[in-house]
Parts: C-alpha cells; sequence; structure tokens
C-alpha cells in the first residue's frame, strides 16, 4: 500500500505545487504535469502476491486486493483480463471485479438486466471523427479477429463472436456532405478503408434505396459490421476468471479514504484523497464486506457518476476542482425489432439516414432491426425499461420507410431498451485517473460506443496501472482533466 510512503513522497512535492484551482485553471496543466511525475515514482509499489494470503471464502471477496474494478459490464471484464495478460509475473496483481447484477450464486452470468453491453445492438465502425475512437475500433476489430487466440479458455469451446462483416453505411445531407467528406479523410489516414459514395453509385449498389435528399455517403469496406455482445462479454470474464481474477457479487456503496492536505506556494489548500477500502454490500443481506485495495477503475457504465460521488467528486463547491462531476448519465434507448419478407437481403449494411436513425439485418430471415436517438425533448424517463412503441410508429418507422420503401409493410416483433452511458459534456469517454483522487480511475462515459471500443479501453487502462502510461493508443484527449479545463473532446460522429 502506499501508506507512509505516500506522505514521504507528497511531502517531498510541495515546493514545486503551482495550483489556484478556483482562480487560474490554466494553471491545472502544470500541476497534473508534477503530478504524473509522482505517479511514476508511486507505481511499481503495487503489492500483488505480498498481499497475506487469507483464505477465501466463495461468498465474500478477498480482503484485500491490488485492483478493484467496480462493473462487470464488458469494460470491467476488458480492463480486468488485460491487467492479467500483462502483469509482470502470473499472480503479480490481484484483481476483484465487483459486480451487482449476478445471480446469487455468482456461478451463471444469467442476469445481467440491465447492463448496457448485454442490451446494445453489438455494431462496431471505425467511421469516426476523432482519430483516437478510430484507432480503438481498428484494434477492438483486429481483437474480435483473433479472438479465440487472446480469450480461449483451455476445454471450453472455441471462442466466435458470430461478427457479420457488414460495413456501415452513413448518409449525407447537403448541411452534412462536407463533414462526412472531412470524417472520411481522417478515418483513411488512420487506417480505415472507407469508400465515398455518389447517389448514383448509391442507387447501383443498393437498388433498394430511395436516395432523396442524400448528397454522399460513406460505406466502411472492412473491420466493421455487428457481433454478439454476450458472447464477448462471457468470453472476457472466463479468460480473466481462468487467469485468476476474482469475481464478487454485490454492490459498492461507499468507499472509505485517506485525505493528505496540500498547500500551494501561494498558501492555497488542496485535498488530495486515496480509496483505501472499497465497500460492498453482499446480495440478499444485510452484510457489508470492505476490500482493502491499491486502486480502483470506475468502470460502472451509466452509473458511473454515482460511483464517482462516492469518491467525494463533484461534491465540492462548484468553482473549485472537487466540485466538477463526472458527466455520465444514463439515458434510454429503445431498439425495435421488425420483419419484413420482401426486405433487402445479405448485403444490406448498418445503414445510418440522414435523420439519424439507422437499421440493420437481424440474421436471413427478413428480420431487421433499428431506432433513433430522441432530441433532448423527447428524452424518456429513465425510471425503468419499458419501450415506447408510438415512439417506432411516430419517429422511426417514417424515417426507415422513406429511405427503404419495402419497410412501409412490416410487422414488429420485439423491442428492448438499454441504457446509454451518456456523457453530457461532450458525448466522449472519461479515461484515466482522476487528478485528486489519485488512485481512481475511469473507463466511462462511452455514449453508445463503448462494447466495440472495450477491448482497446481495457488494453489502456491496464498500460496507464502497470506502466504509469498510455504505449499502444494514446487516449489523453479523454482524461478528466478536459472537463475541469472546459475543453471538449468532440465526436461528431455519434449515433
Ligand atoms: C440500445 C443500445 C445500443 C447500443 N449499441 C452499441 C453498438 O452498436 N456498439 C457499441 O459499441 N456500443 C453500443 N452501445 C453502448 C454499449 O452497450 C455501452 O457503451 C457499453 O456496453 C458500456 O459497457 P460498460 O461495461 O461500461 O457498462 P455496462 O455493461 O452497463 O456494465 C456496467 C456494470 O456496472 C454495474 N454496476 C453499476 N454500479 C455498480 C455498483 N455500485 N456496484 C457494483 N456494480 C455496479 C452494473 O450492474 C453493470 O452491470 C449500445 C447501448 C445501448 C443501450
Amino acid at each position: 500500500m502506499f501508506g507512509g510512503r505516500t506522505a514521504l513522497l507528497l511531502r517531498g512535492l510541495r515546493p514545486w505545487l503551482r495550483v489556484e484551482p478556483r482562480r487560474h485553471r490554466d494553471s491545472f496543466r502544470d500541476f497534473t504535469k508534477e503530478f504524473d511525475k509522482f505517479r511514476q515514482k508511486a507505481k511499481g509499489i503495487l503489492p500483488g502476491s505480498d498481499w497475506t494470503p487469507l483464505p477465501i471464502s466463495r461468498d465474500l471477496p478477498p480482503e484485500q486486493a491490488d485492483v478493484v474494478i467496480v462493473g462487470g459490464g464488458v469494460v470491467g471484464w476488458s480492463v480486468a483480463y488485460w491487467l492479467k495478460r500483462n502483469e509482470p509475473q502470473s499472480g503479480a496483481v490481484r484483481v476483484v471485479v465487483v459486480e451487482r447484477d449476478l445471480s446469487v450464486s455468482c456461478l451463471s452470468s444469467a442476469r445481467y438486466a440491465k447492463a448496457s453491453t448485454v442490451l446494445s445492438v453489438g455494431g462496431i465502425r471505425q467511421q469516426y471523427s476523432m482519430p483516437e475512437n478510430i484507432q480503438m475500433s481498428l484494434f477492438s476489430a483486429n481483437f474480435l479477429r483473433l479472438i479465440d487466440e487472446y480469450l480461449h479458455v483451455i476445454g471450453q469451446p472455441p471462442v466466435d463472436v458470430q461478427f457479420n462483416p457488414s460495413g456501415y453505411l452513413f448518409l449525407a445531407s447537403d448541411e452534412t456532405a462536407a463533414i462526412l467528406e472531412e470524417n472520411v479523410k481522417v478515418q483513411r489516414m488512420e487506417g480505415a478503408k472507407v469508400s465515398l459514395l455518389s447517389p448514383a453509385e448509391l442507387k447501383k449498389k443498393y437498388p433498394w434505396m430511395n436516395t432523396d435528399g442524400v448528397v454522399l455517403a460513406s460505406c466502411g469496406l472492412e473491420n466493421e459490421g455487428w457481433f454478439d455482445p454476450w458472447t464477448l462479454l462471457n468470453a472476457l470474464r472466463s479468460k480473466a476468471i481462468s487467469m485468476g481474477v476474482y469475481q464478487s457479487c454485490g454492490e459498492v456503496t461507499s468507499f472509505t479514504s485517506d485525505t493528505t492536505e496540500m498547500v500551494t506556494q501561494d498558501g492555497e489548500q488542496i485535498d488530495f484523497s486515496r480509496i483505501k477500502y472499497v465497500n460492498v454490500h453482499m446480495p440478499n443481506s444485510t452484510e457489508y464486506a470492505s476490500i482493502q485495495c491499491s486502486l480502483v477503475v470506475n468502470a460502472a457504465g451509466a452509473w458511473s457518476s454515482k460511483v464517482a460521488e462516492m469518491a467525494g467528486i463533484g461534491t465540492g463547491p462548484p468553482d473549485s476542482i472537487s466540485g466538477v462531476k463526472l458527466p455520465v448519465e444514463p439515458k434510454k434507448r429503445y431498439v425495435y425489432v421488425w420483419h419484413c419478407p420482401d426486405g433487402p437481403g445479405l448485403g444490406f449494411p448498418m445503414l445510418i439516414d440522414t435523420t439519424g436513425a439507422y437499421c440493420r439485418r437481424e440474421g436471413l430471415g427478413g428480420n431487421y432491426l433499428g431506432g433513433i436517438s430522441p432530441t433532448e425533448e423527447e428524452e424518456p424517463d429513465i425510471q425503468d425499461l419499458e419501450v415506447d412503441h408510438e415512439f417506432f410508429q411516430e419517429k422511426v418507422w417514417p424515417k426507415l420507410a422513406h429511405r427503404v420503401p419495402c419497410f412501409e409493410s412490416l410487422k414488429v416483433k420485439s423491442s428492448w431498451a438499454g441504457y446509454y452511458d451518456y456523457n453530457t459534456f461532450d458525448q466522449s469517454p472519461v479515461i484515466g485517473l482522476h487528478p485528486l483522487v489519485d488512485n481512481l480511475y475511469f473507463a466511462t462515459g462511452f455514449s453508445g460506443h463503448g462494447l466495440q471500443q472495450a477491448p482497446a479501453v481495457g488494453q489502456a487502462i491496464a498500460e496507464l496501472i502497470l506502466d504509469g502510461k498510455y504505449k499502444t493508443i494514446d487516449l489523453e484527449a479523454f482524461s478528466f482533466n478536459r472537463l475541469i479545463k472546459g475543453e471538449k473532446a468532440l465526436e461528431r460522429n455519434v449515433i
């Protein structure tokens, strides 16, 4: 643990700390740079296998761990997997994943009733505007291609995520064509294979399409399509558990932290804290278990701002760094499945209309699924996951039937709703350490594309923890610091 050594290092930091968080947020960058130096020194003291080995009961988590991951969705399990894969020697890092949405025995993954992972539509694309997002999805596409090499567990069947290699087809109107063209330039520079199509070319390639109002389109030629989210989640989970990750059923309800005061050269006081214990409410009981830990990862998806609050984040005075909240909220999104026997066949892509409505094939029996993100005024209540069927009739169907006229006649077969882990600040993820809670990492806020980015994000967080820096993809643009500085990481292609 960092205990006395941390205190020693922190005392050593004081002379060069220059920070006035309330008055001059610009100086924040200098301050974080200096604090990074401290982290570099502090890294390497994960106690790992030096923890006193304790008998572990099946129902209780271990009493101590190096890394506790809050949230066992695809992101949490990916972080756990990469930590074990990249640990310097087997057993060096003790990792616990705490998940509340599991069946009580913890033996099966039968529940996951609300996790976004299992309620997503499974898409992966490289058609983004930010190089970081393109790189993450390229990494994930390669991971999915080699998934059995990464995630195979001896004695279990090969992992098959049922990848459908149908590209995304983005349609642009007069207003959005120039942006689409700019995005494609960036995508190509990052190594994505994307083609541009004129309306005439579109009509030739997709004769079932009404191209009215379409000025330009872009089509992913490889590494795009959709896959089975359950299989990816279960494969990451099984592999991580086989590598020694401990899974704990229960809800993280609070943290116990140590706070260290620092005084700047100008006499201002700043409080840094470290989470020492993660407190877990055990399912169907009044019992709590406390896990003493070195580091915590907030991978709680749509609920991650609640977890951040437990660490005091966003609870300080409004104009201070500790007053900056993690702006991630659950936003409800509907998915509808319909049957249209005369609809387009195998070559039907993941179609993103000029209106934002999307749809894709679901199998080959004339079934399709789709939806649209509601406008701010239309945002539904998030108390439950009920589906609004009129939303399909009024907002989704007319748009899709206009674009794909054979959808004028269809039969809705089923539907579901899930929560986006939506970043209300800039719709981009928040990844990396918090500047004041200095052992809390974030991997959240993916706003509709976290499934496909999970393999890359898991690797990135593992690098930050084990190596103190990003090695594969630089995700600094998504750090918490941008929220403090008010600088948006704007991705233009959010669906
Ligand atoms: C309708 C829909 C369609 C989507 N389509 C796509 C798509 O095509 N492609 C794509 O890439 N992404 C898509 N997404 C987004 C994607 O599903 C999410 O970004 C991704 O699954 C986030 O993964 P996660 O592990 O962070 O969150 P989750 O899967 O929600 O996991 C977080 C877990 O944390 C647990 N948890 C929360 N708080 C606590 C606590 N206090 N204690 C213990 N456990 C806790 C929850 O129970 C939950 O299981 C879609 C999402 C939706 C809703």
